[in-house]
């Protein structure tokens, strides 16, 4: 039995070797034609399962090989980046002029695509072809270009265009060696081309000039795409992407969209480009030498380019035509065909033409049709050859399809590799004369690629117009994703400050403070923490603290003892009753927290001092005196405002006569952060939150005080920096979307400096301008949800996700999937940089208003330069990949005669609380000593 086609695949599953669809034969009927000489010889041509996989394993492997850059051992095919970013969305509209050169032999083409923008309404392409006289082909370069750029205008004066900015793609069917979209290099003439000065130079440029020279239309010369790109970019969008194109026509490659990261020839990291396989050089002696027959060898050798192109060669429709006809010529040569007499036709190289295989191989026509066709070979065949024939060519075919189906399955396995995807759905585009002509190839090749990748879920899309519509696609996308980025940069250019604009910041933050300091009108209150010194390290002993105003409430043992500060904390909710009930019952309710911990802590009737976190807005009249001057975050207790909050706590101890507690102090979480951290670094004078909200305290000379009496020694004073600005002096940095944030808040016109920095605001912000994007149609395809009008629905965390690592862009989709927005690699793209621009503006800022602290303390003691420390706190400042660095960056820029040092402060309330309770006792027993 002869077994040909798919054996070997199906393993009894094909019991006759010819057997075609709708090609019905009578059974048995072949082991009497088929000689065992024949079935032999056609033996050959059968490629096992096995040997499949070896072919796709190895292609594989050249492939990553040649992105690698690798130069030994050479990968066999080249992985050409063709500077495609991106697919099309659909949506693309516009009229696009496309020239083809060298596709058709002598002549050029000039087409007029209209790309509608829906699938609905397609405009057919006008196309005009236009003769290239033998004289221009063989002459001067020059010559050849100004044939084009005269064939365009007399291709356009046919159409009443505009005279301005035609867009035109470049389709140049000759080894070139691509720079850019709008670069390449001509490396050698083909097809009989032999234009003089053109090779090693750039044919854009050279149709560019020819354009110029003409000078009767202004043409923008936008990209030069391949027809394997072409074919790819002009797929009609389907529901899986098509991110494959595919051809077999004369010869055979594909191209594909791979991570540009991946691409060891692009500068780029970010996004996809399409990269050209240049597969018909594949060639590995142990993957593809066991399939090779003597027909192969035989062809190779007669060829122009012996040697090369090995893969092509038995796929290409410019080969497959010549294997048969070998074949013939050997089974003639045996007696087997013809009678034993071959005609001077079939002797002769290139007799035998892919269209006389597809068509002897068409089930619609029949055996007749074979037998006319070996007729005009000048052949007199009996009836018994037409179906050896047909089983010739069929074996042919098959394993050209077969040999083609390992090699996308290579495509596809990369894919689905490097998108870590269980199944890869994928469409892919194919476009050549052997999918059109040939009956049996695109089946074939769709079965195989089954079994090779059954993981993938592949469809398959032949090309429309040749290519030229995908043409036109890559120019028409080409110039939208020009146009996107045009606005892109547009919105973003009022986030990128520049350090003279940040310089400016610096200043006003430094007046700003000099004007609270004294008292006059500022935004900055600067308000005295009755915190006279940092620690010095030789503070001992237990102390209570007590933590109000983040999440939770916690109340904290603190024991500070040689060499080490250990905590012991436990936290009591707060519920609404209480927090929003009145303020006698929520002073109770802290009391018997504190008392609960004391019992659980063994510590009932020691009184033992005691630091109050306390981080809402206070005017501070002394170290244990704070007014509360408005509830924030939830708390509304009734009879606070504008109490001392220290008053109501001693009043609920007293009233719960059990306990004794010496409170000592009441703290801003700043001024624990820096007390925190000063406690391991003496240099510490600068406290930092950039949490939900963003604020700052350091150490000041008392005597720049006004609010204190005293000239001697310092002050911590609480900046209350994120309302800076709030008097409009940040009008200037302010963009439309802060105020649309600012806007929808509930306290409009405040805390502006806040407001473009802290964790509360900075997804809001990105939430925005996403839906200025999306409104002018630059991001989801225009499409807006309901989803990304939802208030913060953009979370500030992820921000750090999308900015996180190298893999951010997949990241990126993940997280808007997961908000119920479908994106493109480009929006994912756009959506990261829109990040980053607004985080960098909010690290940027903060760091101008660090430098403006440290060059104060630096000038207040007169130092050339100033070594000092900043202890901060807050999610943001620690979890996002970047602020810190941005922050520390810009300090670096602005402050240059300090050296300045971040520390990351560690429950700086609970901590911080404690020491400065510890600092008050020392220094208190420094008075009495
Ligand atoms: P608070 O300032 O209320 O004391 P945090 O310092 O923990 O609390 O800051 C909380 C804020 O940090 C949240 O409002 C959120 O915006 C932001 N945030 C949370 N997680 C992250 C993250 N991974 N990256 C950046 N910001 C974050
Ligand atoms: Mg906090």
């Amino acid at each position: 039995m002869a077994t040909i086609g798919l054996a070997g695949l199906h393993p009894g599953e094909r019991t006759s070797g010819c057997s075609q669809e709708g090609m019905p034969r009578p059974s048995g009927s072949l082991e009497l034609l088929i000689s065992s000489q024949v079935q032999e010889c056609l033996q050959q041509f059968k490629v096992t399962r096995t040997q499949l996989q070896q072919i796709q394993a190895s292609l594989l492997c050249s492939m990553e090989q040649a992105l690698k850059g690798q130069d030994s051992p050479a990968p066999s095919v080249r992985m050409l980046p063709t500077y495609v970013r991106s697919t099309p969305h659909g949506t693309e509209r516009g009229d696009f002029l496309v020239l083809e050169l060298g596709a058709t032999g002598a002549s050029l083409r000039v087409l007029w695509v209209t790309l509608t923008g829906t699938k609905e309404r397609s405009v057919e392409p006008r196309s005009r072809e236009f003769l290239i006289p033998q004289e221009v082909i063989l002459g001067a370069g020059q010559q050849l270009f100004d044939f084009a750029a005269c064939c365009l205008s007399e291709f356009l004066d046919a159409y009443p265009v505009e005279n301005q900015g035609l867009k035109l793609g470049f389709n140049f069917s000759f080894p070139c060696h691509q720079t850019g979209l709008d670069r390449s290099t001509l490396i050698s003439w083909t097809k009989g081309f032999r234009c003089s000065g053109v090779e090693g130079q750039d044919v854009v440029q050279l149709l560019r000039d020819a354009i110029e020279r003409q000078g009767t239309y202004r043409i923008d010369v936008v990209a030069m795409v391949n027809d394997t790109v072409g074919t790819m970019m002009g797929c009609e969008l389907g529901t899986r992407p098509c991110e494959i194109g595919l051809i077999v026509d004369t010869g055979t490659n594909a191209c594909y969209m791979e991570e540009a990261r991946h691409v060891a020839a692009l500068d780029e990291d970010r996004g996809r480009t399409c990269v050209s396989i240049e597969w018909g050089s594949f060639y590995d002696e142990e993957a593809l030498g066991p399939v090779l027959t003597t027909f192969d060898y035989a062809l190779d050798h007669e060829s122009l380019t012996p040697g090369a192109q090995r893969f092509e060669k038995m796929i290409g429709g410019l080969y497959l035509g010549e294997l048969v006809r070998l074949v013939l010529v050997h089974l003639s040569q045996h007696g087997l065909l013809f009678g034993g007499c071959a005609s001077p036709a079939l002797l002769s190289q290139g007799s035998i033409l892919l269209e006389h295989v597809a068509e002897m191989e068409d089930p619609t026509t029949g055996t007749a049709r074979v037998l006319t066709v070996l007729r005009d070979l000048g052949l007199s065949p009996q009836a018994s050859d037409a179906e050896l024939v047909q089983c010739v060519c069929a074996a042919v075919c098959t394993r050209a399809a077969q040999l083609c189906a390992a090699a996308l399955a290579a495509v596809l396995s990369r894919l689905q590799h490097s998108r870590q995807q269980q199944t890869l759905h994928m469409a892919v585009a194919t476009g050549g004369r052997v999918f059109e002509r040939h009956p049996r190839f695109l089946g074939i090749l769709k079965e195989t690629v089954m079994l090779l990748a059954p993981k993938c879920d592949i469809s398959f899309i032949p090309s429309v117009d040749g290519g030229g519509r995908g043409v036109a696609m890559v120019t028409a996308v080409a110039a939208r994703l020009a146009a996107d980025r045009r606005i892109l940069e547009e919105t973003l250019a009022p986030f990128q400050l520049t350090l003279e604009q940040l310089a400016v910041v610096q200043a006003q933050m430094r007046e700003a403070m000099i004007r609270g300091l004294q008292g006059e009108a500022s935004s900055l209150r600067m308000l005295p923490t009755y915190v006279r010194a940092t620690p010095d390290g030789s503070e001992r002993g237990d102390f209570l603290a007590l933590d109000l105003g983040g999440t939770n409430f916690r109340v904290l043992l603190v024991r500070v003892t040689e060499g080490s500060v250990r905590i012991t904390n436990q936290v009591y909710s707060i519920p609404e009753c209480i927090a929003q009930g009145s303020g006698q019952k929520l002073f109770d309710h802290i009391v018997d927290c504190i008392v609960d911990f004391q019992k659980r802590q063994g510590l009932s009737g020691q009184s033992l001092p005691l630091g109050f976190t306390f981080s809402f807005p206070c005017k501070q009249l002394g170290l244990d005196q704070g007014i509360l001057l408005n509830w924030t975050k939830g708390f509304n207790a009734s009879g606070c405002e504008g109490q001392d909050v220290v008053y109501l706590l001693r009043e609920a101890i007293r009233r719960r006569q059990a306990v004794e507690l010496n409170v000592v102090a009441i703290v801003n979480d700043t001024v624990g952060t820096m007390m925190s951290c000063g406690y391991d670094d003496p240099r510490c004078e600068m406290g930092l939150i950039v949490g939900t909200g963003t604020n700052a305290c350091y150490m000041e000379e008392l005597q720049n005080v006004a609010s204190v009496p005293g000239d001697v020694g310092h002050m911590c004073i609480n900046m209350e920096w994120g309302a800076f600005g709030d008097d409009g002096s940040l009008g200037m940095l302010s963009t439309c979307f802060d105020a649309s944030v600012d806007q929808a808040s509930i306290n409009p016109g405040k805390q502006r400096f806040e407001k473009m920095i802290s964790g509360m605001y900075l997804g809001e912000i990105v939430r925005h301008i996403l839906l200025h994007l999306t409104n002018l149609g630059v991001l989801f395809r225009g499409q807006k949800t309901q989803c990304l009008q939802t208030r913060d629905i953009f979370k500030t965390k992820f921000l750090s996700e999308i900015e996180s690592d190298s893999l951010a862009l997949r990241q990126v989709r993940a997280i808007l999937e997961d908000l119920g927005l479908t994106l493109t690699s480009d929006d994912a793209l756009i959506v990261l940089e829109v990040c980053q621009a607004v985080s960098r503006r909010a690290a940027q800022l903060c760091g101008a208003g660090v430098a403006a602290v440290v060059e104060k303390i630096r000038e207040n003691r007169g130092l050339q330069e100033l070594t000092v420390s900043v202890g901060v706190d807050g999610t943001l400042y620690k979890l996002h990949p970047h602020f810190s660095r941005l922050v520390s960056a810009t300090v670096g820029k602005l402050a240059p005669q300090c050296a300045v040092t971040f520390l990351q402060s560690e429950d700086g309330s609970g901590k911080g609380a404690a020491l400065v309770t510890a600092v008050a006792c020392r220094l208190t027993q420094m008075a009495h000593v």
